[in-house]
């Protein structure tokens, strides 16, 4: 198989994931089982998850994913953003969707994914990414939401989730174009009118990802941590979830880490103004005419 073929594999795995999603996010169930459901789902289709699937409840935008032992159960009037990552041999199909129960969750649904197929049907070799952020705001200016300025979408290379350039969702941008046979993916994020357009960071990390491999021979307890986060997860993103194996030294060693800096971690990021807020998202490959969508 070549290198495309990989990726629409992974595509596939997506899609046929992202089907099952809306009857596994009801009130009363915990947004761990979700996660656990979703990333094991991916591993019986056929992949691997790319990084822990997010679960992102109301105004929280992105970067949650359920530690270990989380509680929290989905309750009603809610706004989820369920975001998740399929790999097959490096390569990795990206892929978000909203499920809802509320008025307005579902009027910023629809608005992201309108500007989300709006976005795709805008791409083509050459198009500058800020093109491709224009037709987002203007489709959701057309819906009466505010587009989230600082979240944006990025390029995808083999086991390296946020390559390159990042596609914006509103008209910004430093006059990057968009490249024949490259992977991108699109994200709209949106919030209410009312809202700032704008994500913030929380104090609250839970998801981790090893940027610099270690380099030394050494078999201390730190260099024997970073070469099984290395060889695990291969510098993707990666949750303590996955780590529980571990024992309890060497996860507060893993903790320590975080604190110097050696382990990068994700902040969640929340709105500013504490705004629901909805996301839709596909991974493209682009083509001189136009693209596929691979998710
Ligand atoms: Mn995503
Ligand atoms: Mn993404």
């Amino acid at each position: 198989m070549d290198w495309l073929d990989t990726l629409l594999k992974a595509g596939e795995v997506a899609r046929q994931v992202r089907a099952k999603v809306p009857e596994l996010v009801r009130p009363g169930t915990s947004l761990l089982e979700i996660a656990e459901q979703i990333e094991n789902m991916i591993r019986e289709y056929g992949g691997t998850p790319a990084f822990p699937c997010n679960i992102s409840v109301d105004s929280v935008a992105a970067h949650y994913s359920p530690p270990p032992g989380d509680k929290t159960i989905l309750g009603r009037n809610f706004v989820a953003k369920i975001d998740f990552g399929v790999m097959v041999d490096g390569f990795i199909a990206d892929t978000a969707v909203t499920v809802t129960d509320t008025i307005v969750g579902e009027k910023l649904k629809t608005a992201v994914e309108d500007a989300l197929k709006a976005a795709v049907k805008t791409v083509a070799s050459g198009v500058r990414v800020s093109a491709v952020g224009a037709v987002v705001q203007n489709v959701l200016n057309k819906y009466g939401v505010k587009p989230i300025r600082n979240l944006t979408g990025h390029e995808i290379q083999r086991y390296n989730l946020h390559a390159g350039v990042s596609i914006p969702n509103i008209s910004m941008g430093d006059g990057a174009r968009l490249q024949e046979g490259h992977v991108y993916a699109i994200e709209p994020f949106a919030t209410v009118q009312e809202g700032a357009g704008e994500v913030v960071d929380t104090k609250t990390t839970t998801i981790y990802r090893l940027e610099r491999p270690p380099t030394t021979k050494s078999s201390n307890q730190e260099a024997l941590l970073l070469r099984t986060i290395a060889d695990r997860f291969q510098g993707l993103p990666y949750s303590l979830r996955w780590l529980r194996d571990l024992n309890p030294e060497t996860l507060a060693l893993h903790q320590k880490l975080v604190k110097t800096g050696r382990l990068k971690s994700y902040h969640v990021l929340v709105e500013k103004t504490d705004k629901p807020v909805a996301q839709a998202e596909h991974t493209v490959v682009v083509t001189k005419e136009g693209c596929a969508v691979v998710t």
